[in-house]
């Protein structure tokens, strides 16, 4: 902080962040005077806290309908994502009402801290644009130890417990600092193998998300170690949230997990309620139980088990045994593509699929995009997106020549990933853009990014990826399907998302 700059609040520098978000001049002043009192009143009253809400989404409306560089019909499907995100913030707060710890740990801690981190960023943006004619990457995913203590089928990510790599904490612990410090970044992705068995230097992972109040964690889990201790520690830091991974329901769970774990997890979920931490279920998508990820689905576990979101992974062929034979059809992705958006829009709920909603995400969010993310694992190898396995750089290795996370965003790989999305979509007429059915450059376009990885050089992170490379059937048949879904979906992008007829 510059010496001359008076300290603000906690809770001011709250009120001045959404003040300057739902531009009501007032309200800063009023925020001024009665800063605490407000937070308190916000979050116990029901009535004002609908007020507020209530403001927030008008503001969020006017926000996404006046880009007008894009399509109309792209900015509804964009407003329902975030309308159901407000909608389960409701829920969620509704819900922890009497849940004094989380409480106080969001009120007086968490929120405080983070806003300070994102009141940082608009003086952190222009020098950032400068370098890169870009705004700064929103978060990162990052997976401390590839060490896991199941060994499920389909892995992304060939995990199990025969391996202890993991990062070292004080490396975690600088990705932390440089991502606040260059991008003005408060969320940080954690997923692995197990996060919950990262151990480096006597820490574990929540001793990383103690150290950072101004983050919020987000962690993929197996939810097997979440005993009453860890989801008690969880509840007092407030600043994490775990997304449990499921496959349906008990069957297919057990089938890919291994018998018992889906007991486990349905015991993890009434431990984290009870102790009010929010939390979410991942779920992954392969070709015989897609059908079972429907209404009925979403009811369980958004609505009885009281998650707060839901993510969908379509399975990807990379990791243990890959096979193009587990991935979804096409015709199989836009039928889930129709069941999620209609209860994202009719229901109000928080699902986001990695691939299916890239309208809502302004397409591909990976290598280092504005606002978007990309991807170190536990042996530091930093890869443009978590499903992209193959690695320009390593940041053990930069951290050693003193670079930094900008000089990794800046690599000729990651910059011809971000021009693409450019190209495709991003930066075209709004009735020129690009499918956002089929927005990923390996799963939709994956003889653009074989180019790319050849003309880099990048290495395979491990040998899934290495065999993908010397395949020629497999590439033709990542090939085919991006094809095949643009064929399935190029005319209802055309005629529902440009209104061409
Ligand atoms: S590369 Fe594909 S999976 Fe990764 S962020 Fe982009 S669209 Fe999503």
């Amino acid at each position: 902080m510059d010496k001359n700059e008076k300290p603000i609040s906690k809770p001011k520098a709250f009120f001045k962040v959404i003040a300057d978000y739902i531009r009501i001049p007032n309200l800063k002043r009023i925020a001024e005077k009665y800063d605490k009192q407000l937070i308190n009143l916000v979050a116990n009253n029901r009535t004002i806290r609908k007020v507020v809400m209530g403001v927030v989404r008008r503001r969020t409306k006017k926000f996404f309908f006046s880009r007008e560089d894009m399509p109309v019909n792209v900015r509804k499907e964009q407003y329902a994502m975030a309308l159901a995100v407000l909608k389960s913030v409701e829920r969620f707060i509704d819900s922890i009402q009497n849940k004094t710890i989380i409480k106080n740990a969001l009120i007086n801690n968490i929120i405080p801290a983070v806003s300070k981190v994102v009141a940082r960023k608009p003086s952190l943006i222009p020098e950032y644009e400068k370098r890169f004619n870009n705004w700064p990457p929103g978060f990162l995913t990052i997976a401390p130890t590839g060490a896991c203590n199941l060994r499920c089928a389909g892995c992304y990510a060939n995990s199990d417990d025969s391996t202890n790599q993991s990062l070292d904490f004080d490396v975690l612990d600088k990705i932390i600092q440089q991502k606040k410090e260059l991008w003005g970044s408060w969320f940080t992705v954690l997923t692995g193998g197990e996060p919950f068995i990262y151990k480096s230097k006597g820490k574990t992972l929540l001793d990383l998300v103690e150290k950072h109040p101004d983050q919020y964690f987000m962690v993929y889990t197996n939810g097997t170690l979440l005993t009453d201790e860890v989801v008690e520690r969880m509840a007092k830091l407030g600043n994490i949230s775990p997304a449990i991974s499921v496959e349906g329901y008990e069957e297919e769970t057990d089938e890919r997990r291994g018998k018992g774990t889906y007991q486990k997890i349905l015991e993890a979920y009434e431990r984290l309620k009870r102790h009010g931490v929010p939390f979410g279920v991942s779920v992954t998508a392969f070709k015989h139980n897609v059908e079972k990820i429907n209404q009925e689905l979403f009811d369980t576990y958004l609505k009885k088990h009281g998650a707060f979101y839901m993510w969908i992974f379509q399975y990807m062929p990379i990791g243990r045994e890959q096979s193009l034979d587990m991935l979804i059809t096409p015709e199989q992705r836009l039928d889930l593509y129709n069941r999620t958006n209609h209860a994202v829009k009719k229901e109000g709920m928080f699902i986001a699929d990695f691939w299916n909603s890239g309208i809502a995400s302004y397409g591909c969010i990976s290598a280092g995009t504005g606002g978007g993310y990309f991807y170190i694992d536990w042996n530091g190898n930093v890869t443009p997106c978590t499903f992209v396995p193959y690695s320009h750089i390593n940041i053990n290795k930069a951290f050693e020549k003193d670079m930094d996370l900008n000089d990794v965003v800046e690599h000729g790989f990651m910059k011809d990933v971000r021009q693409w999305q450019k190209d495709y979509a991003l930066e075209q007429p709004p009735d020129k853009k690009g499918n956002w059915f089929r927005p990923c450059p390996i799963r939709d376009h994956y003889e653009f990014i074989l180019e790319k990885i050849k003309k880099y050089d990048a290495k395979p992170i491990d040998k899934s990826g290495q065999d993908a490379l010397e395949d020629e059937n497999y590439q033709k048949g990542m090939v085919n399907y991006g094809n095949d879904y643009g064929k399935l979906t190029d005319p209802i992008w055309e005629k529902e998302m440009l209104n061409k007829s």
